[in-house]
């Protein structure tokens, strides 16, 4: 198991949380999660989870707006 500090280096959308074992619990602020992406697991801080799941929420609202401005222009 891997630390990554920033998550994944494919930043998929969305994370699956896995079960932490005994020792993981030593490690305040990380959290164990399994990428679907590139099906690695590793542990990461879950304040940069978290972060990355924003900006993918975000790009996808702006990208929804962008689409609703395009359709009122036209
Ligand atoms: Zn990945």
């Amino acid at each position: 198991m891997k630390i990554l500090k920033a998550g994944c280096a494919c930043r998929p959308p969305s994370l699956e949380r896995l079960e932490r074992s005994p020792w993981m619990r030593l490690l305040p602020g990380l959290r164990a999660y399994h990428c679907p992406s590139c099906g690695q697991s590793f542990l990461a801080s879950k304040r940069e989870v978290t972060d990355i799941m924003v900006s993918h929420r975000q790009r996808l609202f702006t990208r929804s707006h962008e689409a609703a401005d395009a359709a009122r222009a036209a």
